[in-house]
């Protein structure tokens, strides 16, 4: 009998399973239908021996002191900051838009003062902001959204930024300052050694047992535990039974060349052309040397893994029914992205499980008296 069932070895099911082990000495079974930990932050080296990122690139960036202080129980950081390029009329330019963005796309020498004016020049009025459309229009105006933005999400989401919620095009700022950094936060690094070493670190506790390929339904009724963390979506655990929750998946074409550099940057961007959204190139991630390269090409589609949820409001409400029947099921927790259909950075994962685990806490005795 285990005293608990985590059902997914990404950030939010690793975290747990190491706090309830390690704080309430109680076992725990993991269990991921993938072949390995880490969820979509998994790492790995490949035939080149370039540490990639299977499911696309993942960048640690946090404003909160406590999560970088929890997982630097686990790994060391490499100082890094993330720079993006979009490919727009055939040039190269920083995305955020910031004022070399402009400088450069109009071959213009404004000033930030200058850059002000020229944004409040062309911004619509917006009455309320509701889409992922209004935000961009109402801070830059329509030809930029419609040079850096839209197409870009069309094929990311598969429908219009007039259709999606506004938080999805807000994660982006505009400045009108130089700064080419793709985050604002106070804290961005790499695990030194890779998300998966950081994973394997958190989950050595004898107290963990992790099972790979394996799926909750084929284990839930032939391995007894007292209580359950599920971080799968939501709507399977229910069977789908209200519907199914859209999800947008990704197809990744991973490629490895024999040069040194492909790129300038981490990630370019391709708004206008191009079926792929964008290119990453790992080496300027990690800061591995190799006479190879490996990048990764990014083609958003409906079918496959989930990764995910489609900010909508129509999505949000079926999810909040789903959140209903979750409330229903005491000694089931769910966390995660896919769980919680947040669309929600790694750091967000991590607060989230922190936070569930605070509330376990307060409201379970330990069976073990820890
Ligand atoms: P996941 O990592 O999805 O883990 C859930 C696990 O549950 C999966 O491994 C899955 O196989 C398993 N599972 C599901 N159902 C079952 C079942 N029935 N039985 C067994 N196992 C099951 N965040 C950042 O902070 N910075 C970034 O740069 C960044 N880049 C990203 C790029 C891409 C392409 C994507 C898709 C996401 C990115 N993210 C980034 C977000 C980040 O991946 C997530 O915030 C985080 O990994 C979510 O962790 P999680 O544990 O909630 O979910
Ligand atoms: N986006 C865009 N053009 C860009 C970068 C982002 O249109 O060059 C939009 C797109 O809809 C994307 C969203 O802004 O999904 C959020 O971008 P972010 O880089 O945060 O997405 P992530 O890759 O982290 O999911």
């Amino acid at each position: 009998m285990f005293d608990w069932l985590i059902v997914g070895a990404g950030f939010a099911g690793s975290v747990l399973a190491e706090r309830i082990a390690s704080q309430r000495n109680e076992s725990v079974l993991l269990i991921d239908r993938r072949s390995h930990v880490g969820g979509n932050a998994y790492d790995c080296y490949n035939e080149a021996g370039i540490l990639i990122h299977r499911y696309g690139p993942h960048i640690f960036h946090t404003n909160a002191q406590s999560i970088v202080d929890y997982l630097s129980r686990f790994t060391a950081w490499r100082s890094y900051e993330h720079r993006v390029l979009s490919s727009v009329d055939g040039k190269l330019l920083p995305i955020p838009i910031n004022l070399d963005t402009i400088n450069k796309l109009y071959d213009l020498d404004l000033t930030s003062e200058q850059l002000e004016q020229f944004f409040a020049s062309r911004r619509e009025t917006v009455d309320e902001i509701r889409t992922a459309e209004d935000v961009v229009v109402s801070t830059v105006g329509r030809e930029l959204y419609e040079k850096f933005f839209r197409g870009y999400t069309r094929k990311q989401w598969g429908v219009d930024p007039s259709q999606l919620a506004k938080s999805v095009t807000a994660r982006v700022p505009t400045r009108t300052d130089r700064d080419d950094r793709y985050f604002g936060d106070t804290f961005q690094k790499m695990p030194a050694g890779g998300y998966t070493r950081m994973f394997q670190r958190m989950l050595d506790n004898p107290k963990i047992k992790v099972m790979l390929q394996t799926d909750y339904r084929e284990i839930c009724d032939s391995i007894p535990f007292r209580r359950m963390i599920f971080t799968g979506p939501v709507d399977e655990y229910f069977d789908w039974r209200l519907g199914p929750l859209p999800y947008r998946s990704l197809r990744f074409e991973h490629v490895t060349l024999d040069r040194e550099q492909f790129q300038p940057v981490a990630v370019v961007n391709y708004p206008q052309t191009e079926d792929y959204t964008r290119i990453t190139e790992y080496k300027h991630l990690t800061g591995q040397r190799s006479p190879k390269t490996s990048l990764t090409y990014e083609y958003p589609t409906d079918i496959g893994d989930p990764y995910y949820p489609v900010p909508r409001a129509e999505n949000e409400a079926l999810y909040k029914r789903y959140e209903a029947l979750a409330a229903e099921c005491p000694d089931v927790w769910f966390v995660g992205r896919l769980a919680t259909y947040r669309y929600y950075n790694m750091d967000q994962v991590v607060g989230q499980a922190l936070a569930t685990f605070a509330r376990i806490q307060k409201s379970l005795p330990s069976t073990t008296g820890a």
